[in-house]
């Protein structure tokens, strides 16, 4: 089907209302969608849009992602507000301190897109805007008084939808402080939005001292477009090395097929993929979870088939603010006297306890 911005020769705006997705034909009205479209933003990006496959959108592993579903107001009991527990590890307004070695700093709480099994769902979206001045002055003053802090991981919202000017005095700031090491960011734009990472944005991207990693979220080797591939480059250009992570999803990219040819892309795009998220426990995203014993038997898939370098580690966020785990399959036996060990592909063999 034609769009109807093509019709009229003009560039698509980012969609966010449900009428745009039902004028785009992406939805058919349903009273459930409001409640959908109350609890999370909309936003689709015109890239994010590209990609849909129109002839499929019930199936479709982008569509699935953006566009809100009836399904999202079916809460399960399991389900929780503050899914990894954020809320009482944050000392000030913006930041999250689990880990003495590295801290969250959340300056900006929108995104190019609306993720609809976003973890952070409660506190994304237009509105709450970024961290006024204020609340940033002390918000970097709790990291300059915690000596213990190597790394700070700026993530939000995403900290690449503030402007370059912003995010360059933000990083001049980090860098500033001596005990800090490392800047992670941890991203979305490249995918969604890669016209955004401009030369000027790469400029802003450069500490005198501090080393800084992009950690770009994607889930679908068909996120990874023509446009999309080029940002990763030129990034990595400029310097960036580069991590992925990616959310485990029922629907989306829980077969072997996918993740195998999402890891290789990322890989190939210089991308090392880093972790593969067990979905959290967020309000009405059932529809998207899978379960632990399926995200172990798709690891032990990718594993003797895939690149050493291809190979993420299967991260569970512990529900209650417990933090991360590898949740991987284990290739080690379980009787220390007589230690069997499996290979790649199901082999037991002895080790020497
Ligand atoms: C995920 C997370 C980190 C980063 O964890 P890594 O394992 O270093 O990637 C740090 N702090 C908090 C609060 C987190 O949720
Ligand atoms: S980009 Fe990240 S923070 Fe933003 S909606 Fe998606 S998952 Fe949530």
């Amino acid at each position: 089907m034609w769009s109807v911005w093509e019709y009229l020769g003009a560039a698509m705006p980012t969609l966010r209302t449900l009428e745009d997705l039902e004028r785009e034909g992406l939805i058919v009205p349903d009273p459930r969608l409001e409640e959908a479209a109350q609890s999370l933003a909309i936003a689709l990006t015109p890239d994010i849009v590209a990609l849909i496959d129109r002839a499929d959108l019930a199936n479709d592993p982008i569509a699935r992602q953006f566009v809100p579903s009836p399904r999202e107001t079916e809460i399960a009991p399991e389900e929780l507000a503050d899914p990894i527990g954020d809320e009482a590890r944050s000392p000030v307004k913006g930041i999250v301190h689990r880990y003495p070695d590295r801290a969250l700093l959340k300056p900006i709480h929108v995104c190019p897109v609306y993720c609809r099994f976003c973890f952070r769902r409660e506190q994304v979206g237009p509105g709450g805007e970024a961290l006024s001045p204020t609340e940033l002055d002390a918000a970097l003053a709790y990291i300059r008084e915690h000596g213990e802090i190597w790394e700070v991981i700026l993530t939000g919202g995403d900290p690449l939808m503030l402007g370059s000017r912003r995010l360059r005095a933000l990083i001049d700031a980090l860098d500033a402080i001596p005990h800090v090491a490392i800047v992670r960011i941890h991203s979305r734009v490249p995918i969604a939005d890669p016209g955004r990472v401009t030369a000027e944005l790469i400029a802003a991207l450069k500490p005198q001292r501090t080393q800084l990693w992009l950690a770009v979220h994607c889930n679908h080797p068909r996120e990874l477009s023509a446009a999309s591939k080029d940002a990763l480059r030129r990034l990595s250009d400029g310097g960036l090395p580069l991590l992925s992570q990616t959310v485990l999803l029922a629907g989306i990219n829980d077969d072997v097929d996918t993740l195998a040819s999402l890891m290789r892309a990322l890989v190939a795009a210089r991308v090392k993929p880093y972790y593969l998220h067990h979905p959290d426990l967020v309000r009405g995203t059932g529809h998207f979870r899978v379960s632990i014993e399926r995200g172990q038997a798709l690891m032990k898939a990718l594993r003797g088939r895939l690149s050493g370098l291809a190979q993420p580690t299967y991260v569970l966020d512990v529900p209650g603010g417990h933090g991360k785990v590898p949740i991987g399959p284990s290739y080690v036996g379980d009787d220390p006297d007589a230690l069997l060990i499996e290979d790649a592909f199901g082999k037991q063999h002895g080790y020497p306890g």
